[in-house]
């Protein structure tokens, strides 16, 4: 590692030191998404570093509960046309069927894959690996009755799989930068040839030079008030591709999920509905049984938290202000419980003070998943709209996992249907990259300018010395988030959250950053972490106002219906500037690809989205 003076020429104080290294790839992010591309690429002899600001096991993949989806038929009949028909109807036919169809015949063997990788999934009692039922996932091409097709290792299936992962890659010959901080990607002439990163622990800054790097950095769910994603959820990834002039793809797709705990927004797996859980409202009703006479508590995730979301506007919530609803699992079997959701029994008494074999959990939809991201292909490249065309591929960047938009998920994702994303895509990227790049051959010099973007924000940010402490400015865009694009939108609504943002993110020019040094500044990366969830915020804000449907995950009240013929596209927006200055946002679209990948089953032609 070679240390030189910092010679990227701009006026900067003071001057920060830089340690230059070079690998073929760079993938930035260890959950699930980034560990499995890191396994990929240096299990093919690719000189590989993984850059990751938590260390490994810490990502937010650790939290995951329910399960992984794949159509093994081991409980019950199952077939991967039967999984494609329902992520098709899930995305509410916004999802990609080419890339759909990949995902869902490589699922069964990534999940044998991570059976021998040492995941130690439930069993049933012939041995094979245990598959509950999740929402929206049915038999016979929708028709029904629900199937078993997640596999789960008891309620903790991410964290099994996220240690399973992290250890495997060390087994490669792959360089871990643990706690450092990826702040901006360094593009030469519409390409990305590497990325600038803070050591947070000595405060030096590391830039490197790479043929690809991989954006594994999940998703920005910290911009709402209330999420179920952890703190470190502020899609860096997102905002470093909107810095770099690229754009973001159906940013106004955000998953609710129907059952956070009450006040904390800790998350309830929706597979303790699976194994027979039900909601109900201050009457005492199975409410389900009338927005989803076949589904009922199992249709998927847009549909129940709407239909939660009505109940309390009618004035049937529970509670004191009636603002919640109950999830009852006290008429399951306790060792069921302890079997199969221990993790959640044990939320339920931390979160709620309830004994959730004898009382109903209170619950509430809360902020989830992003559908949308970073466009890419089933390959994990990095698409963008460029001269007309709207498949161009960016070359040197790649982006997998909850930061990236396939798109699989389209305008709701299934539950279940992540984890496989993570580990089918993560491989598909380390697949096309043996196949890009070949090991051992020369780089490219740097441009002259390498870091510099990175390099002046950083300093920007440190010493910002303005009035509006960060964290005040991000509960201002948390608030209008929460109250201006939650699970009901309307025009009004919307207009004047598009305005609220503005106004919020002008503040950032004021920001003020009261620690200068560079030792676990955890004021400064909290900083930098808001600027990228603002330019996210807008950006999710812009693209739900513009759509003028309701699709998915986007209920839209002035517009209550789908409109296929006008709106089946995809969102692509881009947002100019960063800390305050700019912030214009700019739309436009790529096409839904209406076409599977083989001739062993046809384009699933777009019906009425009942469960
Ligand atoms: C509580 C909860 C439960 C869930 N349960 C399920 C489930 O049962 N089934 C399912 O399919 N899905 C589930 N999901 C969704 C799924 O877990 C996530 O979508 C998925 O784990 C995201 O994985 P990822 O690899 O994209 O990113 P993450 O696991 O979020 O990891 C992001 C990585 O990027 C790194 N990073 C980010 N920014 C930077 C930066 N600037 N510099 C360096 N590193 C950076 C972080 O250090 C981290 O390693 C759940 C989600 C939550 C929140």
């Amino acid at each position: 590692m070679a240390s030189q003076p910092n010679d990227t020429g701009a006026a900067r104080q003071p001057a920060y030191t830089i340690i230059d290294h070079t690998y073929d790839v760079v993938v930035v992010g260890a959950g699930g998404s980034g560990l499995r591309a890191t396994m990929g690429a240096a299990e093919v002899g690719l000189r590989t570093a993984n850059i990751t600001k938590v260390f490994p096991t810490r990502s937010h993949t650790v939290a995951a509960q329910g399960g992984i989806a794949a159509s093994l038929g081991n409980n019950t009949p199952d077939h991967w046309t039967w999984h494609m028909y329902d992520t098709v109807k899930g995305s509410d036919w916004l999802g990609d069927q080419d890339a759909i169809e990949y995902m869902v015949r490589e699922a069964p063997q990534a999940v044998y894959e991570l059976e021998h990788a040492g995941v130690p999934f439930s069993r049933n009692p012939d041995g094979t690996i245990y598959q509950r039922p999740f929402g929206g996932h049915m038999q016979n091409m929708g028709e029904g009755p629900p199937v078993q097709r997640t596999a789960a290792a008891a309620d903790r299936t991410g964290h099994a799989m996220l240690h399973a992962l992290y250890q495997q890659s060390l087994k490669y010959d792959a360089d871990f930068f643990i706690e450092y901080f990826a702040i901006d990607l360094i593009m030469k002439d519409g390409a990305c040839v590497g990325v600038v990163a803070l050591c947070l622990d000595d405060g030096s800054i590391h830039r490197f030079r790479a043929k690809a790097v991989v954006l594994a950095t999940g998703g920005y769910g910290r911009c709402y008030f209330t999420a179920t994603s952890a703190h470190t959820c502020t899609g860096d990834g997102g905002g470093m591709v909107l810095r770099a002039g690229l754009p973001l793809q159906d940013m106004e797709f955000v998953q609710f999920h129907p059952t956070g705990i009450y006040g904390a927004g800790v998350l309830i797996t929706e597979g303790a509905r699976g194994e027979g859980g039900y909601l109900t409202n201050s009457e005492g009703e199975r409410f389900m049984e009338r927005y989803a006479p076949s589904a009922k508590d199992l249709a998927s995730r847009d549909v129940v938290s709407r239909s939660m979301a009505l109940e309390i506007r009618e004035g049937r919530g529970v509670g004191p202000d009636k603002d919640h609803i109950y999830l009852h699992l006290d008429h399951i079997d306790p060792r069921i419980l302890a079997e199969r959701l221990p993790g959640i029994t044990e939320s339920g008494k931390i979160f709620a003070g309830v004994d959730l074999t004898r009382q109903p959990l209170p619950v509430v939809p809360t902020v989830h998943y992003n559908m949308g991201g970073i466009p890419t292909n089933y390959h994990g490249e990095v698409m963008t709209v460029a001269g007309g065309d709207p498949e161009t591929v960016v070359p040197g960047l790649f982006a997998v996992g909850e930061a990236a938009c396939v798109s699989v998920h389209g305008a709701n994702r299934l539950g279940s249907n992540s984890l496989i994303d993570l580990v089918v895509f993560g491989r598909a990227t380390g697949h096309r990259l043996k196949e890009l790049i070949k090991p051992g051959t020369s780089h490219d010099e740097l441009p002259k300018d390498a870091g510099e973007l990175a390099l002046t924000r950083l300093d920007h940010f440190r010493n910002a010395k303005g009035g509006s402490p960060t964290a005040a400015i991000r509960k201002e865009m948390q608030q209008t988030m929460s109250k201006h694009a939650a699970v009901f939108r309307t025009s009004d609504l919307l207009k004047e959250g598009v305005t609220e943002l503005a106004k919020t993110y002008e503040r950032m020019q004021d920001v003020s950053v009261a620690d200068r040094s560079l030792i676990w500044n955890s004021d400064l990366v909290e900083t930098l972490e808001l600027d990228n969830l603002i330019a996210q915020a807008t950006v999710t804000m812009a693209s739900a106002e513009n759509r003028k449907e309701s699709r998915g995950a986007h209920a839209h009240e002035d517009y209550p219906e789908r409109d296929d013929a006008n709106w089946m596209k995809h969102t692509v927006a881009w947002f100019d500037g960063w800390g305050g200055t700019g912030g214009g946002v700019k739309i436009d679209y790529r096409p839904v690809h209406k076409y599977t990948l083989t001739d062993d089953i046809a384009y699933i032609k777009p019906k009425k989205r009942v469960y």
